[in-house]
């Protein structure tokens, strides 16, 4: 599998992924397409190491070694049944999706995060999550507000906004701090479960059915009322979770009265279709971006400047979401508009209209993705460097 994420990296450049592909097609069994086999007949022996190796191959056809002959995952795989995933429209640029909406995984060096699309506003909510690898993912809730800064190391539980499990190195994360809990380290095969009962206050924690005995009150007492919560996670390098939020039977009953997302929730046929990267790329390259439009997100005219420093090109959206200006690091105190030159007051941290904040997130990723081959096609992988620094300081500091 391993050997597969490296030709992964080396098909960044055209002539690499060209040549791969070429070597791929002179095999008579084409090896990935064996390796996607697993999906569907695991040998039991190694069971999780073969359901990684199956979702790698997969998404290396789906992505970057395309064959004519094999239809996308996306156009064969039954979702009927499926009324609640994770969002890819709202999730860091590296994640990897699987074609269900309910698998991922993480290949690159920074922490990557996820949304689901269903949104809880009150009542009792159970969902699992089965870990396929044994290392750092954080596994729970957030709201809108909760950022993803993949590149710095943080992800759920790492604000205010979020919760999470983390079976690694055992800590429930709330607001970038970490208490300890009692769960042995999480295995392979192991089953989460995260119960977020809102009238109560609590969101609880379970490992195989074994729940936490502290509660976590500090995430529901730090939320808006009018603040929707969504299942999330954030994972590290070289690690994979499958998400269950009913669309199947649950292995766990968290013991108290629950309803489900799946059986609530509603996808619209662009939610539940994942849509290769490549694919998604192409269509968004498509489309013409004015040249007045704001340089993060592309996706609305450059109208405010932040002060002190005079920096501008953004959007509101974007300035209201930003502490520090993306340009010098320096503190914003300010953001006014040059429309008519007036300064206006830091408004609300995060845009409440979700679907405003899902359009700057695939803006975003049209412009990481970009920037990534670039960066690919020239330097290397400086930022990925700088990333790693970033997550093992903060790593370290545990
Ligand atoms: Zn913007
Ligand atoms: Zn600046």
């Amino acid at each position: 599998m391993f050997a597969l994420l490296a030709l992964e990296k080396f098909a960044q450049t055209r002539e690499n992924q060209i040549t791969i592909c070429k070597l791929f097609a002179e095999h008579q069994n084409h090896p990935l397409l064996k390796m996607e086999e697993y999906l569907k007949n695991e040998p039991v022996s190694r069971l999780w190491h073969a359901k990684q190796e199956g979702f790698c191959a997969q998404w290396a056809l789906d992505n970057i070694f395309i064959l004519e002959s094999r239809p996308y995952s996306y156009e064969t795989c039954e979702t009927s049944q499926i009324n609640a995933m994770l969002n890819h429209e709202d999730v860091s640029e590296y994640l990897k999706i699987g074609p269900d909406g309910l698998e991922a995984r993480c290949d690159v060096s920074s922490f990557e995060s996820v949304r689901c699309t269903f949104e809880v506003m009150d009542g009792c909510w159970y969902y699992e999550a089965t870990v396929l690898t044994s290392g750092v993912m954080q596994i729970g809730l957030a709201t809108k507000r909760s950022r993803f800064l993949n590149h710095e190391g943080y992800g759920i539980g790492d604000d205010a906004s979020s919760v999470a499990y983390d079976g690694c190195r055992q800590l429930v994360w709330h607001n970038a701090k970490s208490l300890k809990h009692e769960h042995d380290n999480w295995q392979p095969g192991d089953v989460v479960g995260i119960l977020l009962d809102i009238p109560n206050g609590e969101v609880i924690f379970s490992l195989n059915g074994t729940r936490l005995k502290e509660a976590n009150s500090e995430f529901l007492s730090n939320r808006q009322p009018s603040e929707g919560v969504f299942a999330a996670a954030s994972f590290m390098s070289f690690q994979q979770c499958r998400f269950n939020f009913g669309a199947t039977r649950f292995k766990h009953n968290p013991g108290r009265a629950f309803r489900c997302f799946n059986d609530f929730g509603n996808l619209t046929t662009a939610q539940r279709t994942i849509v290769p990267r490549r694919l998604r790329l192409e269509q968004l390259e498509k489309e013409h971006i004015p040249d007045d439009y704001c340089t993060i997100c592309f996706a609305a005219p450059a109208t405010t400047a932040l002060s002190p420093c005079n920096h501008d090109g953004f959007c509101s959206d974007c300035c209201n979401m930003m502490d520090h200006c993306p340009l010098c690091r320096g503190v914003i105190e300010e953001r006014y508009s040059q429309i008519n030159n007036n300064k206006f007051l830091e408004t609300v941290k995060s845009p409440s209209n979700s679907s405003v904040s899902g359009l700057v997130r695939i803006n975003s990723q049209r412009k990481s993705i970009r920037a990534a081959s670039a960066i690919a096609a020239s330097t290397g992988s400086q930022i990925q460097n700088g990333a790693n620094r970033e997550i093992s300081r903060r790593h370290t500091q545990v």
